[in-house]
């Protein structure tokens, strides 16, 4: 805490404050109504009586008695009217500032609230517009932070599920070594490695989806011709496809616009869509598609599209909302040990959208999924 922020304020509070200062305005009021009213009215009443006599009216012997009568009655009158006037305008001081000061008390107690962890704390409208509007951003940014705080909640309980199979695993083999209830045959040691490597390739997407969640990865945006780059990723995953598996395939124009995109990320995110398609697709083809999109039948061309379609195991109606959610898996897909971390669609989604696009999918169960982004053009 800065040095400020501990500072103990000696000044007096805000409702004493507006009080205090509604009192003064009311004293100066008061007395300058008082000693102008004092100067000038006994002069008035002479000068009134002045005007009588010149009409004929005869007042020489009571004169005084009427100057010092007019004077009491003066005196008396304004004694109740000050001591009235005070004590209504004090107690409605009083109020106006309890008024204000309520809801801003409210405030510090629910914003102390939510400091010490009850993040569903809410303040309540005001009918004072500027009160209000503190209370509405205070409420905006209330609902943001509880957003965080359940995804930092999501994401720990999550990680703790992912981490905790892979440590089971190596637990479980090297005690069993320890007590030699199995021989160290090196398919054991490379068994310990691909676990090990699973963790490590689980770290390094968190790491990746962390900073690409918090806006931190460098995208260097240019403009570049895809054709090469589908051409060779085309070329380097046909070399892994087996006899007997899907062909693959790449449909793009001969001349591509330019788009405005980071080469390496492209690379990052179709690298992650051909190997999910490699994965999955056990027979049938691996269709990479390009083609551009106009805009409003104007003929003005506005995007690219890139699209990675397969003909394998699909993904169900239920759970196609969920295929961009981090550490998200199909049922089918764990239980087969893909070894995937469900982590790779939730980071291309993410390095698309930095980069100004868009992905989505569309996926039938035993049929086949595409999955497909737009880049906009340079
Ligand atoms: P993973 O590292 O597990 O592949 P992804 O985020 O890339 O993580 O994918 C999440 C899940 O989406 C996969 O585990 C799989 O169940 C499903 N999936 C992704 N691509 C395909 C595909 N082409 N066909 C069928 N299912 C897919």
């Amino acid at each position: 805490m800065s040095k400020t922020g501990l500072r103990r304020t000696k000044s007096l509070p805000l409702v004493s404050r507006l009080f205090f200062s509604h009192l003064l305005v009311m004293i100066v009021g008061v007395s300058s109504f008082l000693i102008i009213s004092k100067l000038s009215s006994p002069r008035f009443f002479v000068l009134h009586l002045q005007q009588l006599e010149g009409r004929g009216v005869t007042l020489r012997f009571a004169r005084t008695y009427l100057i010092q009568g007019f004077e009491t009655a003066w005196n008396r009158s304004t004694f109740w009217a000050v001591i009235v006037g005070a004590t209504a305008a004090g107690g409605l001081s009083y109020w106006v500032s309890m008024r204000i000061v309520q809801p801003l008390t409210q405030i510090e107690q629910i914003t102390k609230k939510f400091a010490a962890g009850h993040l569903e704390e809410r303040l309540p409208p005001s009918e004072i517009p500027e009160i209000n509007q503190l209370a509405n951003s205070f409420n905006r940014m209330a609902v943001s932070l509880e957003d965080v705080e359940h995804r930092r909640r999501e994401l720990v309980s999550d990680l703790t599920h992912e981490l905790r199979t892979p440590l089971t695993v190596l637990r479980g083999y090297l005690e069993e070594l320890a007590e030699g209830r199995i021989e160290p045959t090196p398919g054991v040691y490379q068994q310990l490695a691909k676990e090990t490597k699973r963790l490590e390739r689980l770290i390094n997407d968190l790491q990746e989806l962390s900073k690409a969640e918090a806006g931190y990865l460098p995208i260097k945006l240019a403009p570049v011709n895809l054709r090469p780059l589908l051409e060779s990723l085309v070329q380097k995953f046909s070399d892994q496809l087996l006899d007997d598996g899907p062909v693959l395939r790449l449909e793009c124009p001969e001349q591509l616009p330019l788009v405005l995109a980071d080469i390496d990320r492209v690379e990052q995110v179709l690298v992650n869509l051909l190997g999910n398609a490699l994965t999955y697709t056990k027979a049938g083809s691996i269709v990479v598609r390009v083609w551009p999109e106009s805009e409003g039948g104007k003929g003005i061309i506005s995007r690219l599209w890139i699209a990675v379609a397969d003909t394998g195991m699909g993904i169900a109606p239920e759970d196609l909302p969920h295929v961009f959610e981090r550490f998200w898996r199909a049922e089918k897909s764990r239980n087969q040990n893909t070894g995937g971390t469900g982590i790779g669609l939730a980071i291309s989604k993410r390095l698309v959208e930095l980069q100004g696009g868009e992905m989505e999918v569309d996926s039938q169960l035993g049929v086949g999924s595409t999955f497909r982004f737009y880049l906009p053009l340079a």
